[in-house]
């Protein structure tokens, strides 16, 4: 299989630009530089703010209709470009090219779901007095400043990008530097579907550096993020100290409650599968495994078997399920939780040690019996590895599940409709899924509550973030 890789640029004002200074794009699987990703100056930066302002004024009073038809034209053009985006993706991230691709059609869905309901952003006439009319509107908000992570290069950039366009707002996107090249090709789908210049500028560069500029700036009216919750705290400090409003998506430390009432076979090869997605490098990853004590041996047993049952490899390699780490301090994050938990008298059941020393391979790990006190307890660990504790009743689950800072998704397998009840009432989260280990598409409003922050991207929440209302009272004469 081919596996070139694009050379990559800004795009700002509708034109490509190189830039003197770069850094290298390196393959997890190897440690090879597959590419170099452009640093944008001071300079690209205000072209990039002056670009965006002129931006939403055109598409602002862009017609809908016509605005939903330009998204949709370069969601198709990513559909035809489907292998040629996932190839960069496995090769910038490590993942497998099946999932690579997975995560093309996941991005396309985002784009293809808000450019519809940007035609649906109504507003409401309010029953008043003779001689008076009140009328609410949903205006877009202006210039976003958005911030995107490594973990999904091309499905992260697209939520926030389709979230603004869609909704007629410019934006000035700043994605991953690690993973480049789904937002550029993003970028070049939105070229050459006639976007207008200006719309939609992509710059990378050093992250503090370039959000410490974007965010104070008046032209920007949001600050959209996805990534850590310490982060995530920073920018919202920065941004409410010019009074914009933020979308902050960030970490979480996901609950998987199991029942006693379900074959603990089938909840555990399920679960070990889904904690093998992206190498659990997912922010909706199910980690902290809460098993009713008449179920947990089974249940841990088999988790540990079909995590050891992984096929992991260069993603490119036919049958690979999971790929490398994403970076280095993955691996790193990996050891010292698996080192701290093994000193506070943890099982390792499956995993536990680095996969050779050339590429980021971590295998899917299975800790049992943790104190409360184990730090993976407690910190998201981003990455391959589970947790599995006894409990011996539902709301002993409930209390543990809840009582992190964190509450983005949160799992259950249950067959009692009253369990699931409670579940879905006492669990503190943005997202809880009974008897499915998927969080998050593109019709349903996804983000968190708690340390994992606010508002909501997808469904018809999704682009309320985007928008303000506006009354309009206006008396006949
Ligand atoms: P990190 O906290 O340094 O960075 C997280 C993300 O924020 C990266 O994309 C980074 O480029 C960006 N970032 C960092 N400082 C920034 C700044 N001052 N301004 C703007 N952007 C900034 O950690 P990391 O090692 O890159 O990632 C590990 C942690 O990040 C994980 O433990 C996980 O909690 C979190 N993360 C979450 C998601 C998610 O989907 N919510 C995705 C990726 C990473």
């Amino acid at each position: 299989m081919a596996t070139s890789y694009p050379d990559l640029m800004l795009y700002i004002d509708g034109a490509w630009r190189k830039s003197a200074e770069t850094l290298p794009v390196l393959n997890p699987a190897d440690e090879t530089v597959v590419g170099a990703v452009p640093v944008a100056s001071r300079a690209d930066l205000d072209d990039a703010l002056a670009a965006a302002d002129k931006g939403f004024r055109i598409w602002s009073r862009t017609a809908p209709a016509k605005r939903a038809a330009i998204i949709l034209k370069a969601a198709a053009l990513m559909r035809e470009r489907i292998d040629e985006i996932a190839r960069s993706i496995t090769l910038e991230h490590g993942k497998p090219f099946p999932q690579a691709r997975l995560e093309v059609i996941r991005g396309c869905e985002f784009f293809e779901w808000d450019a519809a309901e940007g035609q649906r952003t109504y507003g409401r006439v309010v029953p008043s007095e003779p001689g008076i009319r009140y009328i609410v509107h949903h205006q877009p908000i202006g210039t976003v400043a958005a911030f995107s992570p490594w973990n999904f290069p091309m499905s992260q950039p697209a939520r926030k990008i389709a979230g603004a366009l869609a909704s007629g707002c410019s934006i000035i996107i700043k994605a991953a530097e690690e993973t480049p090249a789904g937002a550029y090709h993003i970028a070049r789908a939105f070229h050459d579907a006639g976007l207008p210049a200006g719309v939609f500028n992509l710059v990378f560069g050093v992250p503090a550096d370039i959000s410490s500029y974007l965010i104070p700036q008046p032209q920007v009216r949001l600050v959209a993020f996805t990534g850590s919750t310490a982060v995530g705290k920073h920018l919202s400090e920065l941004a409410a100290r010019h009074m914009t409003p933020v979308l902050m998506e960030l970490g979480g430390h996901a609950p998987v409650i199991v029942c006693d009432d379900v074959d603990p076979v089938e909840a555990a090869v399920t679960s070990a599968v889904r904690k093998a997605r992206n190498a659990g490098q997912v922010c909706t990853s199910p980690t902290r495994f809460f098993v009713q004590e008449r179920i947990y041996k089974t249940f841990a047993d088999t988790f540990a078997e079909k995590a050891r049952a992984v096929s992991i490899g260069n993603g490119f390699d036919a049958g690979v399920e999971m790929g490398p780490l994403a970076n280095h301090r993955r691996i790193e994050a990996m050891e010292m939780l698996v080192a701290d938990a093994r000193a506070k008298g943890a099982r390792v059941l499956a995993g536990g040690e680095r996969l050779g020393n050339r590429g980021y391979f971590f295998p899917v790990t299975v800790l049992a019996d943790l104190p409360d006190d184990a730090r993976v307890m407690r910190e998201e660990p981003f990455g391959p590895l589970a947790v599995i504790n006894p409990v011996s009743s539902l709301d002993e689950a409930i209390e543990k599940a809840n009582a992190l800072p964190f509450g983005l998704a949160a799992y259950a397998f249950t067959h009692s409709a009253s369990n699931a009840d409670r579940l879905a009432d006492g669990i503190e989260a943005g997202n809880v899924s009974i008897n499915t280990l998927e969080a998050s598409v593109a019709e349903v409003p996804f983000g968190g509550v708690k340390d994992s922050g606010y508002g909501r991207e997808g469904g018809i929440e999704g682009l309320l973030p985007y928008t303000v209302v506006k009354n309009v009272s206006h008396r006949m004469a």
